[in-house]
């Protein structure tokens, strides 16, 4: 089979080797040819690069299923940073420009439909496990508290022993689960610190809890082993309740820190952020808030760094450490609140989320260099958005249903053109499945008056719930092209260490 495979390329091969260049003429080479000429220039780059990886960043948005990422897409082209809003559609996110792509199966063990601690634990141990553990096998109880030996090794861990740099940047707590399966091993994601939501009976377990497994990280047989860049928020799991944290056992891990790394910088606002030269020695913790970080709509950055900047400093200064030592890094970053909008059915900062992971995504990729970085982007599950009905072209993202003319048969439309529901309702393109806003905000005053309430960006909390069709994986970078096909999500994790070299 191997040689009628090998006779079969070299046929096909030799015609192209005699003859010269075939002809590709047509008398129409618009923009839409030079674009797509420019797109297989960047295919070619992608699979002739080298095969062995230095660095691996691994990128994830937080519940950004493909729909979101559909929506965000329209959204970012209809608001973008510069230059007058298009019709969005035919806009791209920065990922969305990378060559390879997969379809990840995100289910959980023991879920159909997973959550992120037992999805963010598959792509960094390598193997999958039940909802709500973190860095547990799925056969492990809190029990293996006592024999950590014997939970699943991290990427983290294996890099550390290598000598490798390690970072974690997300825009919730840093205790959170997606950034804490860089780090900790949990039976229960909810043991993010010392107070009501570990209780004493769970302590007993003898598991710490994750921001003191941050603190503490140290895999066994790595020297020096401690992050090497870590931001994000969740401060009050680091303090004590009189120091405004939320411990419960007058532990300052923020003083522990500073005391285990002498020559680290620890910062909590953008001002000492923006003071941080990356090429320093030393380690960096920034914690830029008590809890989540403020969604991008709301960001005062006189208080918080965006994503993009965290992103930016991080690749920096890994990539100035990695230099000092003389090995790479590996480095994961979450854009961690699109899937907090989503659970409140709040798609206007859901899609500005999407958008800011989508800068962050510009801003590494600006600062690597593919051809030693495997870059890899993901969602660890969807959400149950849809878009959907047929609204017209460069229709309002957030708004409602404005028909496309003499399209396919729609339903009922009013005389100014609006789709309207069963019921006689203007209807929104994005709507949920369940949650808060089921099908939201149906109304029986007809658009423009209400046009966009979608916009609205106060809506609360709420629990509209996680989606369990697969999500995207995009990569560019050494070994990308083994981002392929329909995939295990914890086959990300051997896609990252064969990049890497190990075996
Ligand atoms: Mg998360
Ligand atoms: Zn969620």
């Amino acid at each position: 089979m191997i040689r009628t495979l090998t006779m079969f390329v070299l046929l096909a091969a030799a015609p192209a080797l005699a003859a010269p260049p075939p002809a590709l003429e047509t008398p129409v080479k618009d923009d839409t040819w030079q674009a797509a000429r420019t797109a297989l220039g960047q295919r070619l780059r992608a699979v002739n690069r080298p095969k062995r990886a230095r660095n691996v960043i691994l990128m994830i948005g937080d519940g950004m299923g493909i729909a979101t990422i559909t929506a965000g897409r329209i959204y970012d082209g209809q608001h973008p940073a510069s230059g007058p809003p298009r019709t969005g559609e035919e806009n791209s996110l920065a990922f969305e420009t990378l060559p390879h792509v997969a379809l990840v199966k995100t289910y959980n063990t023991n879920a159909q439909v997973p959550d992120s601690a037992g999805t963010a634990s598959a792509m960094n141990t390598g193997v999958k496990t039940r909802i709500g553990t973190i860095n547990f096998g799925a056969g492990q109880d809190a029990a293996a508290c006592k024999t950590p030996a014997a939970l699943p090794t991290t990427l983290a861990e294996i890099a550390k022993r290598r000598g490798m740099g390690v970072g974690v940047v997300t825009t919730t707590r840093i205790t959170h689960a997606t950034p804490a399966a860089v780090f900790a091993h949990v039976p229960n994601r909810n043991w993010e610190g010392a107070d009501r939501a570990y209780p004493a009976t769970d302590r007993a377990s003898g598991c710490p809890d994750i921001a003191r497994q941050l603190v503490d990280f140290a895999p066994a047989g790595a020297a020096g082993g401690g992050l090497d860049v870590v931001l994000g928020g969740g401060r009050a799991r680091f303090l004590p309740t009189a120091q405004g944290g939320s411990r419960d056992d007058g532990a300052d891990l923020v003083a522990a820190w500073k005391a285990r790394f002498p020559a680290g910088s620890y910062v909590d606002g953008a001002a000492g952020f923006g003071g941080l030269d990356p090429r320093a020695p030393g380690p960096v913790l920034g914690l830029f808030n008590n809890d989540h970080l403020t969604f991008e709509a709301d960001r005062d950055p006189g208080k918080e760094p965006s994503l993009a900047d965290m992103a930016r400093f991080a690749v920096a200064k890994l990539a100035a450490g990695s230099k000092a030592r003389r090995r790479g890094y590996y480095l994961m970053i979450e854009g961690g609140r699109i899937d907090h909008a989503h659970h409140a059915s709040n798609p206007a900062r859901a899609l500005s989320e999407t958008q800011q992971f989508s800068r962050a995504v510009a801003a590494v990729l600006a600062s690597v260099d593919l051809n030693d970085t495997l870059v890899l982007v993901t969602a660890d599950h969807s959400h149950v958005m849809t878009i959907a009905g047929y609204p017209e072209r460069g229709n309002d993202i957030l708004g409602y249903i404005h028909n496309a003319a003499a399209g396919e048969a729609s339903g009922p439309v009013s005389p100014e053109g609006w789709a309207l529901d069963d019921q006689g309702r203007p209807m929104t393109t994005l709507s949920y499945a369940n949650g808060p806003r089921v099908s939201p905000p149906l109304s029986s005053t007809l658009p423009p008056n209400d046009k966009n309430r979608l916009a609205d960006k106060t809506y609360g909390t709420g629990s509209e719930s996680h989606g369990g069709e697969d999500v995207a994986l995009f990569a560019d970078g050494p070994r990308s092209e083994l981002a392929a096909g329909v995939i295990e999500q914890n086959l990300i994790f051997h896609i990252m260490a064969e990049a890497l070299g190990w075996r």
